[in-house]
Parts: C-alpha cells; sequence; structure tokens
C-alpha cells in the first residue's frame, strides 16, 4: 500500500489560474513520490464572501438552505478546474463534490458538523491510482440537503477526510508559512511557531485566529492526528500541531489572538434577584444565539446591568430578541455596541505561572487602552475592548510578552 497524504489548499492558494496550475504542480509532485495523494480545495479566493454579498443585494433574510446550495458551488468550481489542471499535466485525477465523498452531517445549515464520513469513493478512486480532489466546506444532511460547515471549513474536510482514510498528518496549505505569535498582518514581527499544542491552537483558533477553523482542530485533537500548516506555494518548513509535550510548559504565552466579529449587549437596569438570567440566556439559547463573554455589575436598588458578547453573525437574532428581553425581564433597556474586540493570549504555560493577567492588564493601562470585559480559562485570558484600539492591544502585549522576532 502506498502511503497516503491528505492536504488542503486554501482560498488565496487557488485565486486564479496560474495559482491553481502551480498547486497542481506539487500535487504532481507529490504523486510522482510514490504517495497515494488527496487534496481538499477551498472555493477561489474571495469567492465565499462575492456569494454572501450577493445573496444579500437580493434578499434582507436569505434562507440558510438557499445560502448553502450558493455557498457550496464555490468548492465545485475550484475541485473541477483543479482537476483539469493535472490530467493537462498527464495524470489521472478525478474532483467529488462533499456528498460524492459521503460526507454526512447534521442538519444545521451554514454551521453543520461532520457526524460520518464513509469516504467508500474516494478509497475507490485512489485503489485506481488516481489523485482525488474533493470539495472542502460542503457535505450532505442526513435529510439529503447540501449544508455548508461554517466559515473556513474546508479545514475541518481536509482533517476529518484525514481520521476517515486513517492518515496521521493533514498538511493544510495557505497565504503564510504556518501559525505565527499573531496574525502578521497586524504584528510585522510576529514570529512562526514551529510546534504547537491541540490546546493552544483550539483556544488561538476559538479566539479568532483564522488561520485554522476550530472544529478542525477539535477533530485533530480527538483522533490525534497532527496537522502541517504550511505556505502553499514555497517549499518551506510550516507549524506543527500535535499533542502536548513537557517542554511546551516553559513557553509562558503562545501567541495572541484577536476578533472583530463580536458584539456586545447591554440589559440595563435589570430587577436583581434569582432566575433574570435565567431567562435572558435561555430566549437566546432557544434562538440559537451562543453567548461568549458575560458579566454582570454589582447591583444597587435592587437593580443590576448585565452584559454579554455574541458572534457578529448572530447580531440580527440577537437584536430581534432585545425588545422581548426589555419587556419580559423588566429592564430598562438594552443596548448593542458593534464597536468592540476581543483580544486573547493563550499558553500552557500559564497554568504554571502567575502573574499574567497583572502583565496584560498593566501594558494596556500603560497604553491607555480601556478593558470592557475580561474572561479567564486555565490557559487564556481575554479582554474586550474598543475595536478602534485592538490592534494597539495586540501589538502591545505581543511586545510587552516579547513574543516577536
Ligand atoms: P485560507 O484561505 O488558506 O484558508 P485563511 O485566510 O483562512 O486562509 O487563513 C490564513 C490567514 O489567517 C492569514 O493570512 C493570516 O492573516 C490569518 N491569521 C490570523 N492569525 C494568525 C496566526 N496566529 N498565524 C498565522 N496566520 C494567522
Ligand atoms: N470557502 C469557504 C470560506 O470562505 C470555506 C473555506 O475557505 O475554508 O469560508
Ligand atoms: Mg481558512
Amino acid at each position: 500500500m502506498s502511503p497516503l497524504v491528505v492536504q488542503k489548499y486554501g482560498g488565496s492558494s487557488v485565486a486564479d489560474a496560474k495559482k491553481i496550475k502551480m498547486v497542481a504542480a506539487r500535487i504532481v509532485e507529490k504523486k510522482k513520490k510514490g504517495n497515494d495523494v488527496v487534496v481538499v480545495v477551498s472555493a477561489m479566493g474571495k469567492t465565499t464572501d462575492c456569494f454572501v454579498d450577493l445573496a444579500y443585494e437580493v434578499s434582507n433574510n436569505p434562507p440558510d438552505r438557499e445560502m448553502d446550495m450558493l455557498m457550496a458551488s464555490g468548492e465545485q468550481i475550484s475541485m473541477s478546474v483543479m482537476a483539469m489542471a493535472i490530467q493537462d499535466m498527464g495524470y489521472d485525477a478525478i474532483s467529488l463534490t462533499g456528498p460524492q465523498a459521503e460526507i454526512i452531517t447534521d442538519t444545521a445549515h451554514r454551521r453543520a458538523r461532520i457526524v460520518d464520513i464513509k469516504a467508500t469513493r474516494v478509497k475507490q478512486e485512489l485503489e485506481k491510482g488516481r489523485i482525488v480532489i474533493v470539495a472542502g466546506f460542503q457535505g450532505i444532511s442526513g435529510k439529503n440537503e447540501i449544508t455548508t460547515l461554517g466559515r473556513g471549513g474546508s479545514d475541518t474536510t481536509a482533517v476529518a477526510l484525514a481520521c476517515a482514510l486513517g492518515a496521521d498528518l493533514c498538511e493544510i496549505y495557505t497565504d503564510v508559512p504556518g501559525v505565527f505569535t499573531a496574525d502578521p498582518r497586524i504584528v510585522p514581527n510576529a514570529r512562526k511557531i514551529n510546534e504547537i499544542c491541540y490546546e493552544e491552537m483550539l483556544e488561538l483558533a476559538s479566539m479568532g485566529a483564522k488561520v485554522l477553523q476550530t472544529r478542525s482542530v477539535e477533530l485533530a485533537s480527538k483522533y490525534g492526528i497532527k496537522i502541517m500548516v504550511g505556505l502553499a506555494h514555497k517549499d518551506v518548513p510550516g507549524t506543527i500541531i500535535k499533542q502536548e509535550d513537557n517542554s511546551m510548559e516553559d513557553v509562558l504565552v503562545r501567541g495572541i489572538a484577536h476578533n472583530f466579529d463580536e458584539v456586545k449587549f447591554t440589559v440595563r437596569h435589570v430587577p436583581d434577584k434569582p432566575g433574570v438570567a435565567a431567562d435572558i440566556f435561555s430566549k437566546l439559547a432557544d434562538k440559537g444565539v451562543n453567548v461568549d463573554m458575560i458579566i454582570q455589575n454589582i447591583g444597587a436598588d435592587g437593580f443590576t446591568d448585565m452584559s454579554f458578547t455574541v458572534s457578529t453573525e448572530d447580531l440580527e437574532k440577537a437584536t430581534a430578541l432585545s425588545d422581548m428581553i426589555k419587556t419580559e425581564v423588566g429592564a430598562q433597556d438594552v443596548i448593542c455596541d458593534e464597536h468592540i474586540a476581543k483580544v486573547s493570549i493563550v499558553g500552557v504555560g500559564m497554568r504554571s505561572h502567575t502573574g499574567v493577567a497583572l502583565i496584560v492588564f498593566r501594558t494596556l493601562a500603560d497604553k491607555n487602552i480601556n478593558i470592557e470585559m475580561i474572561s479567564t480559562s486555565e490557559i487564556k485570558i481575554s479582554v474586550v475592548v474598543s475595536d478602534d484600539c485592538a490592534e494597539e492591544a495586540v501589538k502591545a502585549l505581543h511586545e510587552a510578552f516579547k513574543l516577536g522576532n
């Protein structure tokens, strides 16, 4: 049996015909070395963003099912064009959609989770000696509907296929040569991390580091699959994401993530009595709105204020609930602040070192940046700040923890 390679190429790496031909050449190189090759591709360039814009040009409230039908078509373009480019080089290749690769998901349109991958057809095509190109980001639900896996979901398709096919490594190729100590677009002297454990990568991804979709890291961790993140168009060593080892706790802060895609709601002047929080958050949960951070102020005169953040994607749903929350829990007002950002520092070293929070607070205070909310976990500290100082906060913290080159 030949060794199996599972690769994924992101949208910027397949953005035009020239880039597709370059990637095709890299894929063929792997095949020539005697490997079985499965490749997951994202939609070309900004295709998915354009589809979303298009949908909102024709509808104020595009239905999730139709959004999935539209968005899934992007990956179908890149998969077929990639297969053509490979065939043109004299190698046998075939493209398969998510449903053809039997990527079975739940029924949650736009944020579906993979529940099973049979990949029978993928295996059959590999046995015929073909290079298999699979459309990322899409699957088919038990109700025979096309679903998508949430933005950035091709990473998850790739890791899930690696699991299903028994590969122990999944190669994710993108426009940066690895996972950095902060987004290199914001911090020019950010450093490439050679190795990072699942737990840290999971926190960075869920706190906004878009280089990997959170779910892909969850899956890799669950099934013990290593991920390599590297540059699509050049052979340079990337970042390996793997099980934690002893040396990893020596590093206090591994990286910093930021997220502009959250909004803050403040429920003003609610009665300070048992059951109010349960009332508010059950209404949000019933509508499928995920709440991230929550703070409640100290009450006075039997009333209190409560703030929480939700993803920008849920802004409309949460706004629609505001009036109901106001009347049903007897709040004076519900205010929405869209101009916030969350900045998080992450590192397993925080488990065994103290004083990290103090450095964060001092650094931001020295820059005159006001902290609006704070949340912590064993290996993470997140703060919400005004969006116009988020970049400065990331840079200052990066400097304070000496993460740069
Ligand atoms: P792809 O289209 O290949 O999936 P993405 O745009 O989803 O690529 O992810 C790559 C981008 O992630 C980079 O261009 C970079 O700006 C951003 N990014 C954010 N945080 C980090 C980080 N810590 N390390 C590397 N890249 C990051
Ligand atoms: N094309 C999809 C998106 O832009 C999936 C992906 O790129 O991973 O979110
Ligand atoms: Mg991506």
